[in-house]
């Protein structure tokens, strides 16, 4: 059996504003094992976000508790959480979040100047990335010169760059035509092949259904976990 990389047990999570407060997570149960690709589903607003939020430690939860490898996950400094981040978390974002005035290498790169590599071997890393991805020719280009999808895929090798054991994704392909959203879904199913943890937030049924495990969220609670009859091959 493999090790679960993210448990979480009972797990709650309030927004507050003035006096109001939302409860937006009502006590969540959810392991993932290493290795797995699964989707979130739920329409907007039923907390995928706040969950995936939680899952990278970008966001603190109020009651329950949250194990990523085994280690327990609690409120910590923004320095520690940085450090657990960069060792076990890729975020991929609908938005792409690129640099506007980065070219596509030193977008890639960034990562690692946070890891202070230096510039001459992060920029050579991320050409070897930005090649894995079919983006080579396009490493000294702004990210208002590439595509949609070319965005996307220079996001997906900066996640990857620092060697994570899970991919987050949040509806990656919700800025993306379905052609496009299938060429990107078939990457992260590669990235998943490699052993990396892959899970995607998204409202549609066609992401999805390319996954191996989908867990629908629904008034604040998982309303149902299935394994995906129609792919075979669950870790
Ligand atoms: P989803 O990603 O499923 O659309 P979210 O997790 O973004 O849902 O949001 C869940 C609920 O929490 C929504 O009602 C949203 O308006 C609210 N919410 C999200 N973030 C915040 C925040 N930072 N402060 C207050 N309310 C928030
Ligand atoms: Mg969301």
């Amino acid at each position: 059996m493999k090790n679960s990389i993210i448990k979480i047990e009972s797990l709650h999570k309030s927004y507050f504003s003035g006096e109001n407060s939302l409860h937006v997570l009502k006590g969540l149960n959810l392991e993932i094992k290493e290795g797995e690709m699964v989707s979130i589903m739920g329409s907007s607003g039923s907390g995928k976000s706040t969950l995936l939020n939680i899952l990278g430690i970008l966001d603190s939860y109020d009651k329950g508790s949250y194990y990523l490898d085994g280690m327990f996950i609690d409120d910590m400094s923004e320095t520690k959480a940085a450090k657990y981040r960069n060792r076990y978390i890729g975020f991929v974002f609908q938005s792409f979040n690129l640099i506007s005035f980065k070219n596509a290498m030193e977008n890639v790169a960034l990562p690692l100047y946070y890891q202070n590599v230096n510039r001459k071997k992060r920029n050579e890393i991320a050409l070897q990335y930005l090649d894995k991805l079919g983006l080579k020719d396009w490493a000294h280009h702004l990210p208002s010169e590439l595509s949609g999808g070319q965005k996307q895929r220079i996001a997906i090798a900066r996640s990857l760059i620092s060697q994570p054991r899970v991919i987050l994704a949040d509806e990656p392909t919700g800025a993306l035509d379905s052609k496009t959203s299938n060429e990107v879904m078939e990457i992260l199913k590669e990235v998943n092949k490699t052993g990396i943890t892959v899970i995607i937030v998204t409202h549609e049924e066609e992401i999805s259904s390319k996954t191996n495990r989908i867990i629908r969220l629904r008034d604040g609670v998982i309303e149902s976990d299935k394994v995906n009859s129609k792919i075979l091959s669950y870790v």
